[in-house]
């Protein structure tokens, strides 16, 4: 049951994960999620930590790409603070804006990964698009209003698959 959202390998954090996890999987470029997964939806200027993984991400060969349902005029602001590219008002669950980004930038769905926090958006997405994803836990309480009723479905579909053990960490993958 619930098969569409069993993500590919789970984690804490996005902090935790080292960057040889993405090298073993081939990836080339890292679609990450930005609201609860980098940072707080109210982050407007990045924290030390977050400059620091992106940095570690570039050393590795990968390029980090932001992929978020927000809106430009949030994302571009952080993303660009980062120097890091990003696609904003990216409409996750759907994949239709992902695998025209993949197509853009000539690459093939097993070259990426996505990372994010929320099983109703950037699991189903991910699916959806036929790429690795790895789910994270939130990294601060709050979330944004529009994202309260994802946590409703979220929250049982989750611990139904932590149960089942089918959410992997990612050091085993
Ligand atoms: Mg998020």
């Amino acid at each position: 049951m619930f098969k569409r959202f069993i993500p590919f390998a789970h984690s804490q954090s996005i902090y935790e994960i080292e960057p040889e996890f993405y090298k073993r999987n081939n990836v080339k470029v890292l679609f990450m999620d930005l609201d609860n997964t980098l940072d707080s939806y109210k982050a407007r200027v990045p924290q030390e930590r977050t400059l620091e993984l992106v940095k570690r991400i570039k050393e590795a060969g990968i390029n980090p790409v932001i992929i978020s349902n927000n809106k430009a005029k949030r994302v571009s602001g952080y993303a660009n603070l980062l120097g890091v590219e990003f696609l904003s008002s990216a409409h996750k669950p759907f994949s239709r804006r992902i695998k025209k980004e993949i197509a853009r930038r000539g690459l093939t769905n097993e070259d990426v990964m996505l990372v994010g926090d929320q099983m109703m958006t950037d699991v189903l997405a991910a699916h959806g698009a036929k790429i690795k994803v790895v789910l994270t836990e939130k990294v601060v309480k709050e979330d944004q209003w529009t994202t309260h009723i994802n946590r409703i479905f979220d929250r049982p579909i989750r611990k139904y698959h932590r149960k089942r053990n089918n959410l992997v960490d990612w050091r085993n993958k």
